[in-house]
């Protein structure tokens, strides 16, 4: 089995675009890549119902609990058991733009204390033990302050600045923080986590600087 090389961070981190390039350095280096990305919206059941979800089929998201919202994301990976496993038999690294921690942060940040550490240790059992998805080698942590998130997602999307759009921003830079304190209690609590820093002295660092640093600790994994 391949190792896998699992890409996390809150929206506008940069996990597509490092996933991308780290995947074109480590083919580069002669490996056989496998690049996969969660979650897989057009191609599973589960897949399409996360899209549901999002679009407030089921209700608005604060109204679905997170352990629900937690099993649709979990399950698009079960469902894509097959693709997986095949990655992981076929090629020499596997690398994933977002997995398991996704559903962990994301969800996490929905709960506080007692609760978000009860969700967190079921979301990892559905995952690993109940349907029992490989479990990483290397998660690697973009961190990224929420501003500088937000001004990366605001320069990849047309900008809207209607009354509402603004709201919906503030109430995103919210959740975004939430969801960026639980990657760092996860990355403080695992060894198997490393977390970049996407900024220094106050400035984002360039996306082939932080490729750098990804491509290192990577290497030190195979
Ligand atoms: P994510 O997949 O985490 O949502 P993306 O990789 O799509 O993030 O990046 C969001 C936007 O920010 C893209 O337009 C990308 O080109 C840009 N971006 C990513 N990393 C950097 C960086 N280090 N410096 C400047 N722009 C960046």
């Amino acid at each position: 089995m391949a190792p896998l090389i699992v890409i996390e961070g809150i929206d506008g981190s940069g996990k597509g675009t490092q996933a991308h390039q780290l995947t074109e350095r480590l083919t580069a280096t002669g490996r056989r890549v496998r690049l996969l990305s969660f979650p897989r919206y057009r191609e599973t059941l589960f897949g399409h119902a996360i899209g549901d979800f999002l679009n407030g089929r089921f209700g608005q998201l604060n109204e679905v609990h997170p352990l629900l919202a937690s099993v649709l994301y979990a399950a698009d990976r079960f469902e894509s058991m097959s693709v997986l496993t095949d990655a992981l038999q076929k090629s020499d690294v596997v690398v994933c733009d977002r997995y398991v921690p996704s559903n962990l942060a994301h969800q996490g940040a929905k709960l506080d204390g007692a609760e978000r550490s009860k969700l967190l240790q079921t979301i990892e059992r559905i995952e690993f033990e109940v349907f029992a998805l490989p479990r990483p080698s290397l998660v690697v942590l973009l961190d990224v302050p929420v501003e500088i998130a937000q001004r990366n997602i605001a320069a990849k999307q047309p900008r809207s600045y209607t009354e509402k759009t603004a709201d919906l921003q503030e109430a995103d830079a919210e959740y975004l923080q939430r969801v960026r304190d639980v990657y760092l209690q996860l990355a403080a609590n695992d060894p198997n986590w490393q977390r970049v820093e996407s900024v220094r002295a106050g400035q984002q660092r360039s996306i082939a600087e932080i490729g750098d640093d990804i491509f290192g600790q990577v290497l030190s994994t195979l």
